[in-house]
């Protein structure tokens, strides 16, 4: 359908569109942006009143380890496994078993506090998920490096796809896998 293209301006002048797929062209080499991983106070209060009030509708209770837990997510820039979050907790001296961080994981990802990606056959990998700005994955195959990209292109193609097939579409999920040809690979040991 026309649909998609209804968007674009009718009677843009061809100088107007000309800028208009420069700046495509330069997003498309733009390099990759971080997620932003500053956290305020406010923000912290707001991830621990929304756990609260899943666990109060869930009847669960409100314990100490599992607001440690949602801290400890919150304090963790990037990407992370479950066993990673365990260390960080253990080191910490917070106590709680592993099959709490398990736990907890699945109750955060359940109330979007968290999102988790599967990349390749690895173990999963969570990160917060409150504010979570749209962007996607590369991972190097050779140094495991995991990078993050923003392109609004995609953003677009996923309303496109949203407006053909009638959908309001929540998430995607994009991963892209490479081969490292850094000869200065920091993650390499040679
Ligand atoms: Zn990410
Ligand atoms: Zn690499």
């Amino acid at each position: 359908m026309a649909k998609a293209s209804a968007k674009g301006k009718k009677g843009t002048s061809q100088k107007a569109k000309r800028g208009q797929s420069d700046s495509d062209s330069r997003s498309a080499v733009a390099p990759p942006k971080p997620a932003e991983s500053v956290i305020t106070d406010e923000m912290r209060a707001d991830v621990q009143r929304i756990l609260a009030d899943t666990l109060k509708k869930r009847n669960q209770r409100q314990t100490p380890e599992r607001f440690a837990i949602l801290d400890e997510v919150y304090a963790t820039v990037g990407h992370f496994d479950a066993d990673q979050l365990y260390a960080r907790l253990k080191d910490k001296g917070v106590r709680v078993s592993r099959a709490t961080v398990y736990n907890s994981l699945d109750l955060l990802l359940d109330c979007n506090l968290v999102v988790r990606h599967q990349f390749g056959s690895k173990q999963a990998m969570y990160e917060r998920g409150y504010s979570y700005r749209q962007h996607d994955h590369l991972i190097c195959l050779d140094c495991d490096e995991l990078f993050e990209f923003c392109d609004p292109r995609l953003q677009a193609i996923q309303e496109m796809v949203g407006e053909i097939y009638q959908m309001n579409i929540q998430s995607h999920s994009l991963h892209m896998y490479g081969r490292c040809e850094r000869t200065d690979c920091p993650n390499l040991n040679s």
